[in-house]
């Protein structure tokens, strides 16, 4: 790998994101930069994918910008609601819903479903386009398993986290340290496989 910095255009506007991922990518001499500061306005997700998402974010950064850059997009998949709210997860309950607005969608739409049916994932998916054409982006996915519990519980995380229940950890993602989430989360699983993928592409 050549010691050369390679700078990384993030399309997304949260700093907590930028923080950790440039965290994880600490080894691989990549600067990320948050596309709000290179003046990158969030592009419309049209697309009816994760991947279709975050390919739509990181080539309009990268267009941009001109530099290469780095998207996600992640939602969680519940199996007995045929997939919802997959990638409308953040406006489950309407354009400007709060957490908890979709958590009480949520739970409204499982009334009467029994545990065993409840099942459900987190799903991440990172996509790292060179240029904005870049035919050959890197996509890598995580998930993560779990159940939707009838009521909330804990105070840590966000989005859907209290009433996703994780069976390994006998606790729902809220309850979890984030130092733990952050290491066995959908998005820690996405993160280790676009390392492993961009570590051969800068070599
Ligand atoms: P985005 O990809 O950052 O736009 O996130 C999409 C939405 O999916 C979030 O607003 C949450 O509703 C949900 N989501 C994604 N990852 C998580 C998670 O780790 N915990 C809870 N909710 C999540």
């Amino acid at each position: 790998m050549s010691g050369n910095i390679h700078q990384v255009v993030l399309a997304s506007g949260n700093h907590g994101k930028l923080n950790e991922m440039q965290h994880l990518l600490g080894g691989l001499n990549i600067k990320l930069l948050l596309q709000k500061q290179m003046g990158v306005e969030s592009v419309e997700e049209t697309g009816l994918t994760f991947i279709e998402n975050a390919i739509l974010k990181a080539r309009h950064a990268a267009q941009v910008t001109g530099l290469p850059a780095l998207a996600d997009d992640s939602g969680l998949e519940v199996d007995a609601l045929n997939g919802a709210p997959g990638i409308y997860s953040a406006r489950y309950a309407g354009e400007e819903a709060s957490d908890s607005d979709n958590n009480e969608k949520l739970l409204k739409a499982l009334n009467g479903i029994k545990t065993g049916d409840r099942t459900a994932r987190y799903h991440c998916v990172l996509v790292y386009v060179r240029h904005a054409e870049d035919p050959t982006p890197i996509i890598a996915m995580g998930q993560w398993e779990g159940f939707i519990l009838e009521e909330p519980r804990g105070s840590h995380g966000f989005g859907y986290d209290p009433l996703f229940f994780v069976p390994e950890e006998h606790m729902t993602a809220a309850e979890l340290e984030s130092d733990h989430k952050n290491k066995i989360s959908h998005r820690a699983v996405a993160m280790q496989q676009l390392i492993q993928q961009l570590q051969q592409k800068l070599a």
